[in-house]
């Protein structure tokens, strides 16, 4: 469950991203966050594992404040797939899947059998794909890891924040359909950002439609279709 609570955020340079937001996901649920460029999604989504500090109101996670929690157990249990494809270069699929699993601790077996399944739920044989390097693997491929990644310690909570804008038309309606079967099987919490509307509509159990830092619309799909 992730809820702002009257949420504002003013940047030091005096620009009010977000003002008055509230809104609540709730556990199991896709939320996908729509809106112009500069209306604040990204702030917003960046409150939640506390990449920015709002400036005034309260964000829970699971009905704690984000600020109660410790700040590596909070980002630890909150998986965080960027726009921008960000595997680590030098490491292997495997390797990069690995980095949260092993800072909890996780033991050698476990995430072994992980790597193997995260990798099968995405379509990508594991025994060729594990020891690759990133850049051998496609843009659409390489971002299917981002997600797989995100999921790799069984967090939460997962935000997204434009995981497909760099994708073609074919891998990102691929992604889509992956980030729908996983919604099924896993029952993730998961807060979606985006600025096109059929993606929005598609993926989001409710749709939360945003401008100018404040909340417009807020409701399942089959509604805003009706009031529009
Ligand atoms: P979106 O993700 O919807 O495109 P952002 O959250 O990135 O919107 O930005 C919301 C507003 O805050 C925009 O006007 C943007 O220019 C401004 N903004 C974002 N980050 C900063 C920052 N670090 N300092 C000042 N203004 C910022
Ligand atoms: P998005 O594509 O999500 O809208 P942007 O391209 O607006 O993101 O912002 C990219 C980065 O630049 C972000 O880290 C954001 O915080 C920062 N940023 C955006 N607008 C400003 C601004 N007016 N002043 C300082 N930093 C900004």
């Amino acid at each position: 469950m992730i809820e702002f609570d009257k949420v504002q955020k003013i940047y030091p340079d005096g620009t009010e991203a977000i003002r008055e937001f509230s809104l609540k996901v709730e556990e199991g649920e896709i939320v996908t966050l729509i809106g112009p460029s500069g209306c604040g999604k990204t702030t917003a989504m960046k409150m939640v594992n506390r990449l920015i500090e709002p400036t005034a109101g309260d964000i829970y996670i699971n009905e704690r404040k984000v600020n109660s929690y410790n700040i590596h157990e909070l980002r630890w249990n909150i998986g965080y797939v960027l726009q921008e494809i960000a595997l680590f270069p030098h490491m292997t699929i495997g390797e990069n899947i690995s980095v949260v699993p092993e800072m909890k601790k996780w033991k050698r077996k476990k995430i072994r059998t992980r790597i193997d399944e995260l990798l099968e739920m995405v379509g990508l044989d594991p025994s060729t794909y594990q020891k690759r390097l990133p850049r051998e693997l496609s843009g659409g491929q390489q971002q299917r890891i981002g997600v797989v990644r995100a999921l790799a310690a069984d967090p939460d909570i997962i935000l997204m924040d434009e995981p497909f804008s760099a994708l073609d038309p074919i891998s990102r309606e691929q992604l889509q359909s992956d980030i729908k079967t996983l919604q099924k099987e896993i029952k993730k919490t998961i807060l979606f950002v985006t600025h096109d509307m059929d993606e929005a509509m598609a993926l989001g159990d409710r749709v939360c439609l945003m401008k100018d830092g404040e909340v417009v619309q807020f409701d399942t799909p089959q509604q805003l279709i009706l009031n529009p």
